[in-house]
């Protein structure tokens, strides 16, 4: 059965890694590249998750609201500089969504991959570790440090290396999980409550960076794919919540 039954209250996974995309972050309604609105609510739910759920969370959060790396390969920058810039839009969105989180009373810490003490511990795995442990909301930021992949492969990466039992990958395009064909241009789309990574991968279903999903799959990684911007919806996710398609 997909949603094992619990006690109410109890969370679905003990330690979790929440992927966010930066693009989620931007308003729809204005030309803000961080919609506080958006952060807020975010913030809100993170925060509520875990304290009601007591479960353990790190958040990868991307940069596309600010910059990606190819956005500039496409005008004939460098293309290791250009990921570099998408990778510092990162710490933004990182600093935005730990300043929320905090001010709903969530101790909250940033760990860069790139260092820059002012403004974030740098990423150092016994710590993120040790600071979920203790309580607090992760947010890594800059990616992996590296060129050349986007925020979904470190978002598989960390949750290996916390040892996370799972990622929860948030979509912010109105598409609410993983289905047979895109449905915003084939009406017979039907959504997939759980499927297989050899079926993600055989079918060309492009929900995450095929670098992440085989990684998920080498190293058993269940990914919950879920509609982020539908308001409640991290609770719910975490919560166990028949909502999504998981793949395992
Ligand atoms: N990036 C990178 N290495 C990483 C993670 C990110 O080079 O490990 C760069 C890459 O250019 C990417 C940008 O940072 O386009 C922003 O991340 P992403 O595109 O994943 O943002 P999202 O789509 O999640 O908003």
């Amino acid at each position: 059965m997909l949603h094992a039954r619990r006690q109410p209250g109890s969370p679905r996974w003990r330690r979790v890694v929440l992927k966010i995309s930066g693009e989620a972050l931007a308003s729809s309604a204005s030309d803000e590249t961080v919609d506080s609105s958006v952060v807020e609510r975010m913030a809100g739910e993170i925060a509520h998750a875990r304290s009601e759920l007591q479960v353990e969370l790190a958040v990868v959060i991307g940069g596309g609201n600010i910059w990606r790396g190819t956005t500039g390969a496409g005008t004939g920058m460098d293309r290791a500089t250009s990921d570099y810039m998408g990778m510092l839009a990162t710490v933004i969105n990182a600093l935005a969504l730990q300043d929320a989180i905090e001010r709903q009373g969530q101790p909250t810490r940033v760990l860069s991959a790139i260092e820059m003490a002012e403004v974030a511990e740098p990423y150092i795995r016994r710590r993120a570790m040790r600071h979920l442990e203790k309580g607090r909301v992760v947010i890594f930021a800059a990616g992996m440090g590296n060129p050349y992949f986007t925020t979904d492969t470190p978002a598989a990466l960390r949750a290996a290396e916390i040892e996370a039992d799972a990622i929860l990958k948030g979509t912010h395009s109105g598409v609410d999980g993983v289905y047979s064909a895109d449905p915003k241009v084939d009406a017979t789309a039907v959504r997939f409550d759980r499927i297989s990574f050899m079926e993600v991968v055989s079918r060309d279903l492009k929900i995450m960076d095929l670098t992440a999903v085989t990684f998920c799959k080498d190293n058993g990684l269940p990914i919950l794919v879920f509609d982020l911007m539908s308001e409640g919806n991290i609770g719910r996710a975490l919560g166990g919540e028949p909502i999504g398609t998981l793949i395992t």
